[in-house]
């Protein structure tokens, strides 16, 4: 069993400073998954909300927390 096709890592931009940040992803933790990662640059926390299609890849948007 190959887990190779998934995406497992991948690029968000910081609502605050606009600097790429690469995060880990877990597919198998449901289709839609919303939560808060602080910036690796700014350290301000940035809500993910994670998509994934049938095929596993991942779009990934962010927004400053309120
Ligand atoms: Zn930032």
């Amino acid at each position: 069993m190959s887990h190779s096709a998934y995406a497992d890592s991948t690029t968000f931009h910081c609502a605050f400073c606009g600097e790429p940040n690469e995060i880990e992803v877990d597919p198998f933790a449901g289709r839609v998954q919303v939560y808060v990662e602080d910036c690796q640059v700014c350290c301000r926390p940035n809500v993910l909300r994670l998509t994934f299609d049938e095929d596993f890849s991942v779009t990934v948007s962010s927004a400053m927390e309120s």
